[in-house]
């Protein structure tokens, strides 16, 4: 992967649209070290007008697939000073000095997801009385859907958070499998079809994955409004949002098949995309 993306995540479509934005302060000092800056007349650049430089970036969209993410691809240097310590103490601190009323937020979101007996409802259909399961990506497991029936309840993540009564941790899946969770991983990760790939080596022909992201407001506007992403002028710990095909040909490129589809109210006014897939 290319510093700068050349190509869609998704669709892997080469002609982008592109538009300037900004990288928002947190983001740009946790991972790059970058912080704004203001030009001055004694800096004596004679081309250059006067005024505060922010973080430049950009925003790319798919025309085909309708996607909107970051140019800057992350390396593994950089996601590693992004995410170390997520949502902890330390992390909380820094972010509410940029971004006052974080600590609020973040508190709330700690506090666990209310749609999780939504995304219950949709996958036991198609799963057995006591899954095994495991939640990449999964924190402390607290928000695994079907937990507290499952036969064994699997959490793969770096952020060595303590998990919930009744969860391990695992560094590498130790299948077999009935049910893979991956929500609210991908619109963090440079390399979303890397990510699904590796996780497709852990499933078998019984597992099921289910995917869930964002449907960022900004896209959902875009569904009646395709012109509307140029509205999005600053980026954050989101480096991809996804429309619902984006996601659909992103899955199927990586070797996954859709079985069925869904979409969440979140708490406030958010809304996740769901879809559930085999090999
Ligand atoms: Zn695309």
């Amino acid at each position: 992967m290319p510093r700068l993306a050349t190509r869609c995540i998704c669709c892997e479509t080469q002609a982008l649209d592109r538009q300037p934005a900004v990288l928002m302060p947190f983001v740009a000092e946790r991972a790059l070290g970058w912080q704004a800056c203001e030009i001055t007349a004694d800096w004596g650049l004679r081309s250059i007008p006067t005024g505060w430089a922010q973080p430049l970036c950009a925003s790319l969209h798919c025309p085909d697939c309708g996607c909107l993410f970051l140019d800057m691809r992350f390396d593994s240097e950089e996601m590693g000073r992004l995410y170390s310590g997520y949502r902890g103490p330390a992390y909380e601190a820094e972010r509410e000095r940029h971004e006052p009323g974080y600590t609020a937020v973040n508190r709330r979101l700690l506090g666990g997801d209310a749609h999780i007996p939504a995304v219950e409802a949709f996958l036991c259909p198609w799963l057995p009385a006591s899954p095994a399961v495991l939640d990449w990506g999964g924190d402390s497991g607290l928000n695994t859907p079907l937990r507290t029936q499952a036969s064994r309840h699997d959490v793969l993540d770096i952020s060595g958070r303590s998990l919930v009564a009744g969860a391990h941790a695992v560094n590498t899946p130790q299948g077999p499998y009935d049910l893979i969770v991956l929500a609210h991983v991908l619109e963090h990760v440079p390399e979303p079809d890397a990510l699904l790939r590796d996780v497709r080596a852990a499933m078998d022909d019984a597992t099921h994955l289910y995917v869930e992201v964002p449907f960022e407001a900004l896209m959902r506007t875009c569904e009646a409004d395709p012109a509307a992403w140029r509205q999005k002028r600053h980026w954050h710990e989101h480096i991809n949002f996804f429309s619902a095909d984006g996601l659909r040909r992103l899955l199927q490129r990586c070797g996954l098949n859709v079985r069925a589809e869904t979409r969440h109210a979140l708490p406030g006014s958010g809304v996740a995309l769901g879809v559930l897939c085999r090999r």
